[in-house]
């Protein structure tokens, strides 16, 4: 399931674009064994630890969508890189206060687990800008911790059709995380029910699109679970460049 080591040039550590070719590989490899339609699977390259000149060199290769957790240092990169039109998705934990700055800065905001973060959302996007995108986190690790909600079926219908309803966002899907440190196995089964769950919207007539699941550690069994969207960073930039102690829910 993943590409042997020879694949990577000997000697040299790998860089950002041998990086970049074994994960799109990966990726295409994974889509071919799992009986997935090739293409189907989106790679979102997650930035969040990295910098601009990173950024610039994935574009670079042709990578389009880029995630950030931190809104501050997201919206710096951001505006330097403006003239590059990426695709820029919001995947940390929000705040009441900064739907503002997300609705009128971003395309995608994953991590919706509450109607009135939403709604405001929905007031706060821009009316010269098409609906913002936004992925319901549905909580699958049974970790207290990590945020979205239950994945009980009436709790997310009810607020899927909630959202679905306001103007100026557009429900694409669902999002959600395996426990760090999970088995193969426990990994499949989360992601197997966050499958169960999306199929059981759309069977509803949602109409979605966008299941948003898998990392570095484990996109083959969310690929091979109905992913439709991967988010990746380490596979893709390396460990990070340096600690982040001021961001408490960094997982280095
Ligand atoms: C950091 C982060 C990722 C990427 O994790 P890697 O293990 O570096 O691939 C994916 N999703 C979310 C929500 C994250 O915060």
């Amino acid at each position: 399931m993943i590409a042997p080591a020879n694949a990577i040039k000997p000697i040299a550590m790998p860089n950002i674009s041998d990086r970049f070719n074994l994960v799109s590989r990966q990726l295409r490899q994974t889509e071919i064994e799992q009986g997935r339609q090739p293409g189907s699977v989106r790679l979102l390259a997650v930035s969040k630890y990295h910098s601009v000149s990173d950024i610039r060199h994935l574009a670079a290769l042709g990578q389009r969508h880029f995630g950030e957790s931190y809104l501050q240092d997201a919206l710096t990169k951001m505006a330097e890189c403006e003239d590059l039109n990426l695709t820029w998705h919001f995947i940390g934990r929000i705040q009441k206060n900064k739907c503002g700055a997300l609705a009128s800065h971003f395309h995608w905001v994953h991590g919706i687990d509450r109607l009135i973060i939403a709604q405001r959302l929905s007031r706060q996007r821009p009316a010269n800008m098409p609906p913002l995108n936004l992925c319901i986190q549905v909580n699958i690790s049974d970790e207290p911790a990590k945020g979205g909600i239950p994945p009980d079926p009436t709790g997310l219908l009810e607020l899927s059709t909630a959202i679905s309803q306001l103007p100026q966002v557009r429900l694409r899907g669902l999002m959600g995380m395996a426990a760090a440190g999970a088995t193969a196995a426990e990994q499949t089964a989360a992601f197997g029910q966050l499958h169960t769950l999306f199929a059981g919207l759309n069977r509803a007539g949602f109409g979605l699109d966008t299941l948003s699941m898998g990392m570095s550690g484990d996109y083959p069994q969310a690929i091979a679970a109905g992913s439709t969207l991967v988010r990746i960073g380490r596979a893709l930039f390396g460990p990070p460049a340096e600690p982040r102690p001021n961001h408490q829910s960094a997982k280095l």
